[in-house]
């Protein structure tokens, strides 16, 4: 038996979905960033998977209406939105072309993990973020927290910009 109403593929619910932007970030979408980890049929209809960044970030309701809203608008019927704890959203999730956009918007991306871990361990003194203006190396931490929880604050000695960096976790 087949209940399913929807005649979408799951391919064409990942492009809708690709239409959903981070309300922060609004250069990302909600694919980009990792917070979509699956989209499955089931019996009961189209279940999306996500998985929240930062935990109790506030960004994450919204993006849910989002999502609700998205599906509603293009059609989709029946679909459930699940939140997906199993694993912990990491800054690795995102793709190149999500941190690309990133540091064309002017905040500098996140590194790859294990780099900033090493940081962490006092492996390596200080964190050197780029500048996403100019490249420079010669920036200087300002505060761990910028406009939000997930970013840092930044300022880069050679264009005299401040900038923002989203941290890695
Ligand atoms: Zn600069």
């Amino acid at each position: 038996m087949n209940t399913t109403e929807t005649t979408y593929t799951p391919e064409q619910i990942w492009s809708f979905l690709e239409e959903v932007t981070d309300p922060e970030i609004p250069v990302l979408n909600i694919v980009e960033m990792g917070i979509v980890r699956r989209i499955d049929l089931e019996k009961d209809g189209v279940v999306v998977r996500i998985t929240p960044t930062y935990s109790g970030c506030p960004a994450m309701h919204a993006i849910e209406m989002e999502i609700h809203n998205k599906l509603r608008e293009k059609g989709v019927e029946p679909f459930q939105v699940k939140t997906d704890y199993s694993e912990t959203w990491t800054t690795d999730w995102m793709t190149e072309e999500a941190k690309r956009k990133l540091k064309e918007y002017g905040i500098a991306p996140p590194g790859k993990k294990g780099e900033e871990d090493d940081v962490l361990k006092g492996l390596r003194k200080t964190k050197i973020i780029p500048c996403p203006y100019c490249d420079s190396l010669e920036t200087e931490l300002q505060s761990e927290f910028g406009s939000t929880a997930c970013k840092s604050q930044y300022y880069c000695h050679s264009c005299e910009e401040p900038f923002e960096h989203f941290k890695c976790i």
